[in-house]
């Protein structure tokens, strides 16, 4: 009877898991690490890739399409390792910025929850950076960018040949007819991005709170399922179920998340009575 009623316990929890996004999320953005990163970028597109012009220009347009840059660069027809991009881009971070935090630390063990972390980062980065934080065994795993994105050799679309896609015509013609290229790069804030990992992480998204910096990542979010928290503004926007100025926030924003612990309390309890009862009979 009593291993009904637990069963009962756990699956009527609200949540069952807990998708954490990394940067600007994990830390806030004032440490200046993502202005780094996009620093980094554009020097790999001019010294790498030879891009001259409008290189921050070229930048956002590709972010804003394709979810990334690196996911718009090979869209519009160049090929390069994603090593290669990801150590120029995340390798030579001043990660000394990023310091213990151990508020944090104490805030995620507490919670009874699974927590994953999903990131559009690669794995090198996400290690590292959590390594600083001091939150490195805080998750049950790192979906990350080698996760969505496992197979390391690029091919190159012949059809595209060496020409590479105006992205920068296409933005300014507005009744464009031209088609916009594919890119082979599965990464938020794109649907299957989010599939891909709640079929790898065996993840009900009904189940699950998403927090992220990104609005458009929390509206793709909660397009398929998930619960979501915006973090870094307390503003709420469309698609967002809750907002917090720092990931500090969510014990008094998310008191919710922390029931489960009574709820654990009472399964060990119930569990102990009945061993001991059967000890005894
Ligand atoms: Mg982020």
């Amino acid at each position: 009877m009593e291993n009904g009623d637990q069963f009962t316990q756990f699956s009527d929890a609200k949540y069952e898991c807990l998708l954490f996004d990394l940067d600007d999320t994990l830390y806030p953005l004032n440490s200046g690490l993502s202005k780094e990163v996009s620093k980094n970028i554009q020097e790999f597109m001019i010294e790498k890739l030879g891009i001259e012009e409008k290189v921050p220009e070229l930048c956002i347009s590709l972010y804003k399409i394709y979810g990334t840059t690196l996911a718009g660069l090979r869209a519009i027809g160049y090929d390069f390792d994603y090593d290669d991009f990801h150590s120029f881009a995340h390798g030579r971070l001043p990660y000394d910025r990023l310091k213990p935090d151990p508020v944090l630390r104490n805030l995620l063990h507490s919670l009874p929850i699974r927590k994953l972390l999903f990131t559009n980062g690669d794995m090198a980065h996400a290690t590292r950076a959590l390594q600083r934080l001091g939150l490195e065994d805080c998750f049950e795993g790192i979906l990350c960018f080698e996760t969505l994105n496992p197979n390391k050799e690029t091919v190159v679309d012949e059809a595209a040949g060496s020409v590479v896609f105006d992205i920068d015509q296409f933005m300014s013609s507005l009744n464009s007819d031209i088609d916009l290229p594919k890119t082979p790069i599965i990464c938020k804030p794109f649907e299957e991005a989010y599939k891909q990992v709640f079929e790898i992480a065996n993840i009900n998204p009904q189940k699950t709170l998403f927090f992220d910096d990104s609005v458009r990542n929390l509206q793709a979010g909660k397009s398929v399922g998930l619960h979501t928290v915006l973090i870094g503004s307390s503003q709420q926007t469309n698609g967002v179920d809750h907002a917090f100025e720092s990931i500090h926030n969510i014990r008094e924003g998310l008191p919710e998340l922390w029931d489960a612990i009574g709820k654990l309390e009472n399964v060990s309890y119930s569990e102990k009575v009945a061993i001991e009862t059967s000890v005894r009979a």
